[in-house]
């Protein structure tokens, strides 16, 4: 049998993977482990249930409750490694996050399913064991925060979830980090970007400033983008078509609310390459930021926790540069 050394902190918050009915994830996160008779006796792995939710409910107060519980549990010399269960829909919003606050280099591994635990073929036993094995193994360690779903891992920073299948999670431009092979994670490149100690964040504040998401289409008017503003978020990531494009019709509401200081990043609603700064849009004297191969739902994380710490534009366009 194949045998984990480490003491791993299990960390529930609901999802699919805990889908009893059509509606309620209730499994908790000691019933997860049950369901897997391989890793009984073989990894010590402890569980908390942090939330019990479908993740489209998770909130940013279960994000701050996560970080502060990894950062607390991982500087135990006892803890190799945490694995959080959740949602798929929002996981990679939750696991960008992790990946920018988390302070510590031992393994924080994310996982989810994609098929609930009564329906044929379901994922989630197999998924939560090969988390567990990615948390407990030296190989994962400085690699930043990972989500693994169909035997392949991913680097929070570049997963997305693209479809409803199994292999729904995908790293456009990029790939995966790595792969379980015979039930052992086995790692061919790394995330080049800051992330987890080296990342320059922090959540010493209990608030993050509020970030709005404006989608881009054909003939967009700008009286969403204006109410969005007259609402007072501190942020804006507009999903642009292409690689980020703004229309005429959107540039002049934007720069007047820069302006008036909010702070509007141009990203993409496809899964761009990076966005290139100053090309078609004048991003620097509109003082725009581009938000890199960032997507949208990930560009609000990170301008969420910029804005934190400033809300210059060029300092954040470096903080996006880099992270
Ligand atoms: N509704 C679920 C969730 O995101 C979907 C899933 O977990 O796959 O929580």
């Amino acid at each position: 049998m194949e045998t984990h050394s480490g003491n791993v902190l299990l960390l529930a918050t609901g999802g699919s993977i805990a889908q009893t009915s059509p509606n309620d994830p209730t499994l908790t996160g000691e019933a997860l482990l049950e369901a897997i008779p391989k890793l009984r006796g073989s990894a010590n792995v402890r569980v908390e249930q942090i939330a019990q939710v479908s993740s489209p409910d998770i909130t940013i107060e279960n994000w701050l409750q996560l970080a502060n519980r990894i950062n607390t549990a991982l500087a135990d010399d006892h803890i190799e490694g945490v694995v959080v269960t959740h949602g798929t829909d929002t996981l990679e919003e939750t696991a960008y996050f992790l990946n920018l606050v988390v302070q510590s280099d031992k393994p924080v591994v994310v996982a989810g399913a994609m098929r609930r635990p009564y329906s044929l073929g379901a994922d989630g036993a197999a998924n939560l064991y090969n988390a567990v094995s990615i948390a407990s193994s030296t190989g994962a360690k400085g690699r930043g925060v990972l989500v693994t779903l169909n035997g392949e891992i991913h680097s929070a920073r570049d997963v997305t979830k693209t479809t409803s299948n199994l292999d729904a999670f995908r790293s456009p431009n990029f790939g995966p980090l790595g792969f379980l092979v015979d039930d052992r994670a086995r790692f061919y490149r790394s995330l080049e970007r800051r992330h987890t100690k080296n990342s320059v964040f922090h959540i010493e504040a209990g608030v993050l400033p509020s970030v709005a998401i404006v989608y881009g289409y054909a003939d967009v008017a700008p009286d969403i983008l204006e109410a969005v503003i007259a609402a007072g978020y501190k942020g804006i990531v507009w999903a642009g078509t292409g690689s980020g494009s703004v229309p005429k019709s959107i540039r002049l509401a934007a720069a007047k609310a820069v302006r008036e200081g909010v702070v509007f990043v141009r990203a993409s609603r496809i899964n761009s390459a990076p966005i290139k700064r100053n090309d078609e849009v004048d991003d620097h004297a509109l003082g725009f930021v581009t938000a890199d191969s960032l997507n949208p739902q990930k560009a609000r994380v990170l301008l969420m926790l910029s804005l934190a710490q400033t809300s210059d534009p060029l300092e954040i366009q470096e903080l996006f540069d880099t992270h």
